[in-house]
């Protein structure tokens, strides 16, 4: 039987969002009462519209985002296999607020969730932060992060891409993000601000996490759906 869980959060006007970030604003477009008049037999729609940054909530980044050279790839230039593949979740979430996750504890992670990391896996690292702190300004900050040791055990695993239920895999405390300096050293990309992390811990699964088609994005929001078969 296959199972489907939603790893994305909701998109709502009011939703934190990344420091710096355009804010998420929704209003009504279109009402059912405005359109009515332009039919007959009763039709109408109603319809909304967006304002929101490229990367928010859940979403991936493109390697434009990271890497300034003009030749990185947008996320419309992305191959779509990098959005889907084999993928594993670990556990990190008794590292405290602030404070770094190693390579070493990667690997104990992957030890206590009895999962290996193969090349080409999409890796999902749980932190708790949104279990913890969802919609509080709290959930901006209050989270550990991946040192570099631990960015470039990813990179040594050569995985496809990985994922955190936090903003950011980096240390919100660090200046230097030595996480996103290693996809940009590398090209391999990320999903940030994910949730129910916890029912994909210790398990092999395909995750799915398809951009919007944006033209020359920086990053896009996704529908971040792990699919288990039992
Ligand atoms: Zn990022």
């Amino acid at each position: 039987m296959t199972q489907l869980i939603d790893l994305s959060q909701e998109i709502f006007q009011g939703m934190e969002v990344y420091p710096g970030h355009q804010k998420t604003i929704i209003w009504q477009h279109a009402s059912h009462e405005e359109t009515a008049p332009k039919f007959e037999g009763g039709m109408s729609y109603q319809s909304n519209a967006l304002l929101m940054c490229d990367h928010g909530p859940t979403h991936v980044d493109s390697v434009s985002h990271f890497d300034p050279d003009p030749d990185a790839p947008p996320i419309d230039k992305m191959s779509l296999d990098t959005f889907y593949g084999s993928a594993v979740g670990i556990d990190v979430s008794h590292k405290g607020v602030h404070e770094y996750i190693s390579a070493d504890d990667l690997i104990a992670a992957c030890e206590s969730a009895g999962v290996s990391v193969n090349p080409n896996d999409i890796v999902l690292i749980r932190t708790g932060t949104h279990d913890r702190h969802a919609d509080t300004p709290a959930y901006s900050n209050q989270h550990p992060g991946l040192d570099e040791s631990a960015a470039n055990w990813l990179a040594e695993k050569k995985v496809k891409a990985f994922g955190v239920d936090c903003p950011t895999p980096d240390n919100p405390i660090s200046k230097t993000y030595p996480v996103h300096m290693m996809c940009r050293r590398t090209g391999i990309t990320h999903y940030e601000n994910l949730t129910n992390l916890d029912k994909v811990v210790g398990k092999r699964f395909t995750f799915a996490g398809f951009p919007l088609r944006i033209r020359n994005g920086t990053g896009s929001p996704v529908r971040a759906v792990a699919i288990l078969e039992n």
